[in-house]
């Protein structure tokens, strides 16, 4: 059982340790889902988090659990997205060193971003699996820890304090949405929510392009997918042959994942600008997408977590403005 990987205990020391260095973002309900859905419908604005996304409160969790000798040396990781802008940020703030490695291939924007939140940038290689052997180059040479996007307990029950604040905010849950990658907000999330509500069903949703946690349930092991651009970058990559944790997890507390399309994604995305008043990534749209998708019907309440909104505004405004359905994609010309 996954129960003994990480517990509801870690998950509430984990609130303890980051209270007071991450938002306590609000639940709000969706008045449009919940009459079109005819059950009620909230959303977890986990997107308004420091630096843009849930990844924050992981990564916090992580540098509170490091020795004083480890948080002198400094901490390192490979990754371009949100998990690299939260280590910046959460090092910077305990006033700790943080490297972040990235291949050539990674966009002048981002690696501007992630040293604007005061990381030192080490550019190797051609690809991640080139960044990551410069991770374990610097763990050797500096004596640096590794901080991992997800595959790791401390990371999860970071990630999991998400889950315990909706399971205060909104009795009686009966299905939570949470986007699914390598499964640490997924683990995390639904061990926090079975916890304390008990018959609430968890699903993750994934795009159908790449979707690596999907394929390792349905191997019944962790395997390989091919990568390919999605407008969920967020959820791309793999979830490590050698996975740990939240394979396991995933498999113990999961009850279904959904996989969308790209179209699927941008309703999504849509729907969060056009009738929340919300610009979130693609990533953060797979709940929304599901739930407009029509591919699952579920009972209220139903929780959909929009975990980040790093996306390229010139991104956003083409997905927003392709929406011919609507007749009305010439407003975007004004
Ligand atoms: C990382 C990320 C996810 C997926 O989280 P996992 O723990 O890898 O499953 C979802 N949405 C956003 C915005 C992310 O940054």
């Amino acid at each position: 059982m996954a129960s003994n990987l990480v517990s509801i205990n870690d998950i509430e020391r984990a609130h303890d340790a980051i209270a007071a260095k991450v938002v306590r973002t609000p639940t709000v309900q969706s008045a449009y889902l919940t009459q079109q859905l005819g059950v009620p419908v909230w959303l977890k604005l986990e997107h308004r988090q420091t630096t843009g996304s849930f990844k924050l409160r992981g990564a916090t969790n992580a540098l509170s659990q490091l020795s004083e000798a480890e948080k002198r040396r400094g901490v390192v990781a490979a990754s371009t997205g949100n998990h690299g802008r939260a280590l910046a940020y959460a090092a910077r703030l305990e006033g700790m060193r943080a490297v972040i490695c990235m291949s050539r291939l990674v966009p002048q924007n981002k690696v501007d971003e992630i040293r604007r939140l005061g990381a030192e940038i080490h550019i190797v290689g051609k690809s991640q699996d080139d960044a990551q052997e410069e991770v374990e180059r610097l763990v050797l040479q500096d004596g640096l820890a590794m901080v991992p996007p997800f595959d790791n307990a401390h990371v999860i029950a970071g990630q999991g304090t998400l889950g315990l604040e909706m399971a205060e905010d909104v009795p009686n849950i009966h299905t939570v949405f949470v986007p699914l990658s390598g499964g640490g907000l997924a683990s995390g999330v639904a061990c926090a929510i079975k916890s304390k509500q008990p018959n609430a069903k968890v699903i993750g949703v994934s795009m159908q392009n790449g979707a690596a946690m999907h394929a390792s349930l349905k191997a019944g092991r962790p395997v390989l997918v091919e990568e390919s651009a999605s407008l969920a970058d967020s959820l791309g990559g793999g979830i490590g042959l050698d996975n740990r944790f939240t394979f396991a997890m995933a498999r113990d507390l999961l009850d279904d994942v959904i996989l969308l399309t790209e179209p699927e994604i941008a309703a999504g995305m849509r729907h969060a600008y056009q009738h929340e008043r919300e610009v979130i990534e693609g990533a953060a749209a797979v709940g929304i997408g599901a739930l407009l998708s029509g591919k699952v019907r579920a009972d209220g309440p139903i929780i959909v977590i929009l975990s980040g909104r790093n996306v390229d505004m010139n991104q956003h405004k083409s997905v927003i403005c392709a929406d011919q359905s609507s007749g009305r994609a010439e407003q975007c010309h004004a």
